[in-house]
């Protein structure tokens, strides 16, 4: 068969997880959760599926799901969507990102990404023909060459522009890296595709954790920016179900309009009963206005158990994810490069985590490595004390 995705092979977080399931190692890889949900949230699914919810709901997803939806932008970005004619019920945020770009970008179109970049956005670009234009994130480093953080490319984002940019992803809190987009950032991105059609498509999943009383800068929030972007996130993230697939795509009725053209003959619609659920669940905005004082709890306590490593750790302002440089342990392994580093990691320390090399087209090396901390404390501390020895 002539393949579409000719260097694709099995996502760097299935390969992680299996290995580190066979060699019990603590999984730091990929990015899920260890402990469960509120229970109110399965006993919400139980309720909608025994009240009968259990065929073919509308296309765009459940009334309640999206107005509870449009309620909460409203609230957190000031910036009402139709709920309607503007949110879409997705299989999680990655096919809401695949229909995106289905959507949008044909043959020839350029896609502009920023690397390193979550691993689908690529491939998804590359199946409907679009070619994806590359640009890398600034790595600041201080004078002993310790990274102290990461910053957007402004300009090579603006040189990156063609007529046949069609697109930007952009993703904030950003995986891998955890980086977060700050206020000032929206209105340079609206300056740069300002008397264009460039459209934006921002992944924002982890929406709700941003930490250190940090606000997140959602699209949304920039009237300019809202009218040309589809908005993605996830309840997986949120409401630590990644198993369940329910997100969704907030964007201006135009884009919604074509988005749903393809998304029908996607996956049509979404399972019923979870959207009730989650509608239901959505009502009491305490999940997820606490998410950030919960992660952050967890971050601290394994920066602080990291600390007494020789792992450098870089900044770690939104997401689940603290990536660290592990170019300075003095040991012998310190000299692979990320990918072998983890397999040794795994399968001679015990703990899995992701090379950050793997979120680029061809392959950058900066010695660093991601954890996830979306774990028990019990499991970051075995997982810390493996490290530590
Ligand atoms: N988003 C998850 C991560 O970054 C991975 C999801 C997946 O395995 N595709 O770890």
């Amino acid at each position: 068969l002539p393949t579409r995705l000719p260097k694709v092979g099995t996502t760097i977080f299935t390969v992680m997880s299996a290995l580190a399931n066979e060699h019990q190692a603590i999984n730091l890889g990929q990015g899920f959760p260890d402990f469960g949900c509120d229970p109110a949230l399965p006993n919400a699914v139980h309720e909608a599926m025994q009240a009968g919810h259990n065929q073919y709901p509308p296309m765009a997803g459940v009334a309640p799901l999206r107005e509870g939806i449009s309620k909460k932008i409203a609230t957190l970005y000031g910036k009402h969507y139709d709920p309607q004619s503007e949110i879409t019920i997705t299989a999680g945020g990655t096919q809401g990102i695949f229909t995106v770009i289905a959507c949008a970008v044909g043959p020839g179109d350029e896609v502009i990404v920023i690397e390193p970049v979550y691993d689908s956005y690529i491939p998804a670009i590359d199946t409907v023909g679009g070619k994806a234009v590359p640009v890398q994130l600034i790595v600041n480093r201080d004078a002993q060459g310790k990274i102290t953080g990461y910053e957007i490319p402004w300009q090579a984002i603006s040189e990156a522009i063609t007529p046949s940019t069609k697109m930007i992803m952009i993703n904030s809190p950003h995986n891998p890296t955890g980086m977060v987009w700050e206020s000032g950032d929206l209105e340079k991105l609206a300056e740069i595709v300002r008397n264009t059609n460039i459209l934006i498509c921002s992944d924002e999943v982890y929406e709700h954790m941003v930490y250190d009383g940090q606000m997140h800068q959602s699209v949304a929030r920039h009237p300019e920016l809202a009218n040309r972007s589809f908005v993605i996130s996830s309840f997986g993230k949120t409401y630590h179900v990644t198993g369940w697939k329910v997100g969704y795509v907030a964007a201006p009725a135009a884009l919604t309009h074509e988005f749903r053209k393809v998304h029908q003959f996607n996956v049509f619609t979404v399972n019923t009963p979870m959207q009730y659920g989650l509608a239901k669940y959505l009502e009491n905005a305490d999940h997820y206005l606490n998410l950030p004082q919960f992660y952050e709890q967890k971050r601290n306590y394994l920066r602080a158990g990291l600390a007494k490593t020789k792992f450098q750790l870089l900044p770690s302002p939104g997401t689940y994810f603290q990536c660290v440089d592990y170019t300075q342990l003095g040991i012998p392994e310190s000299e692979l490069n990320s990918a072998d580093f983890c397999q040794w990691l795994t399968t001679e320390v015990g703990v899995a985590a992701i090379p950050v090399s793997a979120f680029y087209s061809n392959p950058v090396e900066s010695g660093v490595i991601r954890f996830c901390f979306a774990k028990k404390e019990e499991t970051l501390a075995e997982a810390i004390a493996r490290l530590q020895r």
